[in-house]
């Protein structure tokens, strides 16, 4: 007899730190990453070229997360046996949330809101915003999926529902994430006093109830 599956949520990075979290949820053979950013550590002095995969994890700039970033990268193979549904999202446009977005497979879809999708190309088009994706020029941003905002995502067992937020970059969304056994609400950053308080109050009316509440904070 199989023991019944469990959801699984793993912290690889964004604990300690001001943004750069990464955050795996996990469900039997379904996973989903989030956020893909880097850690700002300017007392480091490390320029974009510098900043290989190694000297990533070494500085704990991005967390070391098995079976998502690409093999070209890690020099590691992604195991699809075990994870037969995987998908990545970011809340919003900020380096901390988005500058590794390139590392992950071309093959793993990436959500994020419409205006994030968007802009992150633009904002890349000289390849000076984001880090560089493997084999590629350097002003390549990877493919973006612009979520349908408040519509379920599936991912395998898991399904992700991409909602309205407020923060001061131009897009910036939460993440309502539900496995067969949980709930799991990931703010991104998020404020109260911007321009649409309005639309924090319905995500937060939206994940009422939730088993885990993952809350930016820089206190
Ligand atoms: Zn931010």
């Amino acid at each position: 007899m199989t023991s019944k599956p469990k959801t699984k949520v793993t912290f690889y990075n964004g604990l300690t730190t001001i943004g750069g979290p990464m955050i795996e949820v996990a469900y039997d053979k379904s996973h989903v990453l989030f956020d893909l950013g880097e850690v700002y550590r300017p007392e480091l002095g490390l320029k974009m070229e510098d900043e290989d995969f190694a000297t990533l994890l070494k500085y704990q700039l991005i967390g070391d997360v098995p079976d998502f970033y690409d093999p070209k990268v890690t020099g590691k193979e992604i195991d699809h046996e075990r994870w037969e549904h995987s998908a990545a999202y970011i809340s919003h446009l900020h380096l901390d949330h988005s500058k590794a977005m390139n590392l992950l497979a071309p093959e793993i879809p990436l959500y994020a809101g419409p205006l994030t999708a968007a802009l992150l190309p633009v904002l890349n088009r000289d390849g000076e915003f984001l880090l560089p994706a493997a084999d590629k020029p350097k002003n390549y941003t990877r493919p973006i999926i612009a979520a349908k905002l408040n519509e379920p995502i599936h991912v395998g067992d898991i399904t992700l529902t991409v909602v309205p937020s407020d923060h001061d970059a131009y897009g910036a969304t939460g993440l309502i994430v539900k496995t067969p056994d949980k709930t799991i609400v990931h703010t991104g950053d998020i404020r109260l006093h911007g321009y649409h308080p309005d639309w924090v109050r319905k995500f937060m009316a939206a994940g009422e109830g939730c088993d885990m509440l993952i809350i930016e904070g820089t206190g």
